[in-house]
């Protein structure tokens, strides 16, 4: 099982590396630059060096970085389309100094252009920057659907994946929360949302789990997360999502709301679960 949760990147990877450990994960998250934006902290190539080396010799998984959130490929504005693309170029060059891992953004809001407007944006900032040559894999993450968030449902990331040129850089994360907020019932009827994600995405593209339950009902497109059993989805269907066997193998990501020591337990719980 390879299970972590977000950490703070500003001390570089081998400190990220040895906090991850410290919980028991053996993967993790990190923004790859301030979440609000801003610009990116130049790589220091002997602590990547340190951290391959670490990760290496616990047998880390793969990374899942983020994407900040004030990047939005779809914007309204040209301004904010240009310095979103230029964000998510320079995080991919950097990502390379850690060969092979995944990179995840939310697809963005269209802000009143409309889903397909918004689907043709993303697609087209896409197969403007992946590069052929690129280790990294791009996730495409499930949103809750809040506002005028693209990707609310399974069809609308299926429409940007159909449109990028560079299928083999391309996945999608699958959040827990937005899924279950975007109207999914993994509480009741997993295996059909499973079913229906394959049928609609395909399972094969599914490369990484964000394992958050949600403060809210389903269907409420509300993306406020909540500690793993204190929530809507609450802890039986986490517990039937973390053991699936169609998502085993994944990384799980915990965007929970937790202190250290709440992800040590999260970590531990999971770990009791699928070990
Ligand atoms: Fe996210
Ligand atoms: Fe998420
Ligand atoms: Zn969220």
């Amino acid at each position: 099982m390879f299970i972590g949760n977000h950490l703070s990147a500003s001390k570089g990877y081998a400190a990220m590396g040895k906090a991850a450990a410290a919980l028991d994960a053996n993967t993790f998250a990190f923004f790859t630059r301030n979440p609000r934006g801003g610009r990116a902290k130049e790589i220091d190539e002997k602590d990547v060096e340190a951290y391959l080396a670490f990760a290496k010799e616990r047998q880390f998984g793969k990374l899942v970085a983020h994407a900040p959130y004030t990047m939005n490929l779809c914007a309204a504005k040209e301004d904010i389309r240009a310095f979103s693309r230029e964000m998510i170029a320079d995080d991919l060059r950097r990502m390379e100094y850690t060969p092979g891992n995944y990179y995840n953004f939310h697809p963005g809001s269209h802000v009143g252009q409309g889903a397909e407007a918004g689907i043709d944006l993303v697609a087209g900032t896409l197969n403007d920057i992946l590069r052929p040559e690129q280790t990294t894999t791009v996730l495409l993450e499930t949103m809750a659907g809040k506002g005028s968030e693209v990707g609310r449902n399974f069809e609308e990331l299926r429409a940007i994946l159909d449109k990028v040129e560079q299928k083999d850089k391309v996945g999608v994360c699958f959040d827990t929360c937005h899924v279950w907020d975007g109207g999914y019932d993994i509480v009741g009827h997993l295996d059909e949302v499973l079913e229906e994600f394959d049928r609609v995405i395909g399972l094969d593209l599914l490369y990484a789990v964000h394992f958050n339950d949600s403060m809210n009902e389903r269907g409420s497109h509300k993306d406020r997360h909540a500690k793993i059993g204190e929530g809507c989805i609450g802890l039986e269907a986490m517990r039937r999502v973390a053991t699936h066997p169609l998502l085993s193998g994944r990384p799980f990501i915990l965007e929970t709301p937790n202190d250290d020591a709440g992800y040590q337990r999260e970590i531990a719980l999971v770990r009791e679960w699928t070990e």
